[in-house]
């Protein structure tokens, strides 16, 4: 079945270094396509940015 579109739909996706998942932002609305981290902690990628594992933040 084909998208209609919905304007209360927003868009998201799982964050490449966390995988959790991204809602789409309104900062976000040029750059979408390009976004793949959550946060800037993920972007960092101090526990290695190819690993697709979910490590619990340290305080
Ligand atoms: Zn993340």
């Amino acid at each position: 079945m084909a998208f209609k579109g919905n304007k209360a739909f927003l868009p998201s996706k799982p964050c490449v270094a966390c995988g959790r998942e991204m809602s789409w932002r309104k900062r976000w609305a040029s750059t979408w396509d390009a976004v793949k981290y959550c946060s800037d902690a993920c972007r960092a990628g101090k526990s290695g940015a190819q690993n697709l594992r979910q490590d619990r933040v340290k305080h």
